[in-house]
């Protein structure tokens, strides 16, 4: 398999991120990026424009997204890849993920607002590009912008994480659902960044076993969320439920997100990458 520079997981203004699609692609491009997929916050709105710009620039391009997931008492993250990003079942049940939002935000600012923060409801609105993707993300960008923190990850720590005034928790997508859906739109289901997720060791194995027995195929071996010791386990892990490989910047923001988008090394040997079983579903510049 020869060596190929894929980003296959980010964000544009339809979801958390601040760059439109148009300059995602432009940007991919300008690092270097071979194939490189869109994968928003359960949302498909920025797949056309992402698509079309890759094509103008000359970009293989798989739609993506990344779905929202309760499993176990916590937030788990699926990305689609290759999914058709008109599927009715997959389109329906990411408006369903998203439903819940508003409300959420709601929850979140009386948090903030009673911890002597008011306004958050508003204002991250005002900085959500897509007023039903009003996620934590936009309330740590209000904080910032307000002068209460200096940036989003101190947001996060003090803030928007379990325990902390602006936490509210949500129950999303459920696993099985969020891999049919992506199954069902043609694409792979990938398993998020894991080591960010706080499970015990045998949370772990029921997560990629109930993943692999639903149709799961790949997991992100390289993202920045891992360590290179947490790529190396994630890659045994990949090997043991013999699932491809993906890799992904997670990029969100210049300035913000501490990888670049289309930055990271190349797969680990040994490892089938998702795109080996993707050809069919790659829109070719
Ligand atoms: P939500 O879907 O509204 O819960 O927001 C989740 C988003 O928050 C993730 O996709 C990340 O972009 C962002 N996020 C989560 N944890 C952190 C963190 N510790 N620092 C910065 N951003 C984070
Ligand atoms: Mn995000
Ligand atoms: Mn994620
Ligand atoms: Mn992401």
């Amino acid at each position: 398999m020869p060596a190929l520079k894929a980003d296959l997981h980010c964000h544009s203004t339809a979801s958390d991120g601040t760059l439109p699609p148009e300059q995602l692609a432009a940007r991919a491009k300008a690092n270097g990026v071979a194939l490189w997929s869109l994968t928003d916050h359960d949302v498909l709105d920025g797949q056309r424009r992402a698509a079309a710009a890759a094509a103008a620039c000359g970009l293989d391009y798989l739609c993506g997204v990344e779905v929202s997931v309760s499993f176990a008492g916590q937030t788990v993250h699926i990305v689609g890849l290759g999914i058709d990003p008109d599927n009715d079942a997959l389109t329906a049940g990411l408006a369903d993920t998203r439903a819940g939002r508003d409300r959420r935000a709601r929850e979140m600012s009386d948090g903030l607002a009673a911890a002597g923060f008011e306004g958050g409801y508003d204002g991250a609105c005002a900085l959500a590009g897509n007023p039903q993707m009003v996620t934590r993300t936009h309330f740590a960008r209000w904080l910032v912008v307000q002068g209460v923190c200096a940036d989003t990850h101190e947001v996060f720590r003090r803030f928007l994480v379990r325990g902390k005034p602006g936490y509210v928790p949500q129950q999303w997508a459920t696993l099985h659902d969020a891999v049919a859906w992506i199954r069902g739109a043609g694409g792979v289901a990938v398993i998020a960044h894991p080591a960010r997720y706080r499970y015990s060791a045998s949370e772990e194995w029921a997560l990629f076993e109930a993943f692999a027995g639903y149709g799961g195929r790949g997991v992100e071996v390289l993202t920045p969320s891992h360590t290179t010791a947490e790529a190396e386990k994630y890659a045994g892990l990949a090997r043991e439920f013999a699932l491809l490989a993906s890799c992904g910047s997670d990029f969100h923001s210049p300035g913000e997100s501490r990888v670049e988008l289309g930055s990271l090394p190349p797969l680990p040997a040994g490892l089938t990458p998702v795109w080996a079983e993707l050809h069919a579903r790659v829109r070719r510049a």
